[in-house]
């Protein structure tokens, strides 16, 4: 196994993979703001599995922060992401400095893309610049790594509609996969800002899991009625201590629209503040294990 080659400019990863497809390689694209952990890993083994070479981008993209987000303290580890990233067969990693990726400033970029539709809801109700910043970033990605398959997860499902619809209205020739939540023993959805957690806080947090597959067994059981679904999701997070509810929705899993009528196509989301973490999550209501127990909170 050639040891992973790291690359920090535009006109070098293309070059690279400019090569590699030419000599009949396939691509595999892995973008993340790094901080790796099993979620991410398990992106790379996918593209691992199913591409030639596997490049993996690191850049913490300050364009999706909100000025009163973590963007400053967003938690980094190049060393340990190197190792990881190369275990999980990544063969060219990509970080960019901001100067390569802003040329001009964070703040002049004056391009911009968006897909207001999808947007609009969810995440976009609490963080309205955040998707074009999103957008921006995975065309600029896109534009720089040319044709191949990209892996975006499922934990993010919002932006994994997003981008598939982004990628097919403007015709980049990219393919985009999606791949499951990989979670905790206890179910909290992996996530680099779990880190922000305290103990108490870290202990509570499987509640807004717990929380989507209670909506999703009411709903296996016969409850159609939405907003039922709705109230009694959000009754179990707002009995946990800690946790600061922002949303929960039941959806359309392709238009993301919300539901009135809930049925086993619907996907279930949810939004939690936990101190300076704000976890989100999702349920295909097909996806979750028609019988067995829901652990519920113990307090
Ligand atoms: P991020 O570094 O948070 O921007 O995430 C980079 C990519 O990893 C995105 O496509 C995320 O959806 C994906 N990802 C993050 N956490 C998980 C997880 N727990 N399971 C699966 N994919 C994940």
């Amino acid at each position: 196994m050639p040891a992973m080659e790291h690359v920090s400019t535009i006109a070098g990863l293309r070059e690279r993979l400019d090569a590699a497809r030419s000599a009949g390689a396939t691509v595999g694209l892995v973008p993340t703001m790094g901080y790796l952990h099993d979620g991410h890993l398990s992106l790379a083994r996918a593209a691992a599995e199913q591409c030639d070479v596997v490049v993996m981008t690191i850049f913490v993209n300050p364009l999706q922060f909100a000025p009163d987000e973590d963007l400053a303290t967003y938690p980094r580890d190049p060393e340990g992401d190197a190792a990881k990233a190369e275990g999980a067969g990544v063969d060219v990693l990509f970080v960019p400095e901001l100067t390569e990726m802003y040329p001009h400033g964070r703040d002049a970029v004056l391009t911009g893309v968006a897909v207001p539709e999808l947007s609009s809801v969810m995440e976009g109700v609490s963080r309205r610049t955040h998707f074009g910043g999103v957008c921006t970033v995975v065309a600029k990605l896109f534009n720089i790594v040319g044709a191949c398959t990209a892996y975006f997860g499922e934990k993010d499902y919002q932006q994994l509609a997003i981008v598939r619809r982004m990628a097919s209205d403007l015709s980049f020739p990219v393919d985009v996969v999606g791949c499951p939540i990989v979670r905790e023993p206890d179910g909290l959805a992996m996530s680099s800002r779990n880190v922000y957690l305290s103990d108490e806080e870290r202990a509570v947090a499987p509640v807004l899991q717990r929380a989507l597959r209670l909506g999703a067994a009411a709903i296996r059981s016969g409850t159609t009625n939405a907003d039922e679904v709705r109230t009694l999701m959000r009754g179990e997070i707002q009995a946990a201590p800690l946790g600061e509810l922002d949303y929960v929705e039941v959806a359309d899993p392709d238009t993301l629209a919300p539901l009135s009528v809930a049925s086993r196509d619907a996907r279930l989301f949810g939004a939690v503040r936990f101190g300076r973490a704000r976890l989100i999550d999702n349920v295909g209501v097909a996806d979750v294990a028609p019988s067995g127990p829901i652990p519920l909170l113990d307090t």
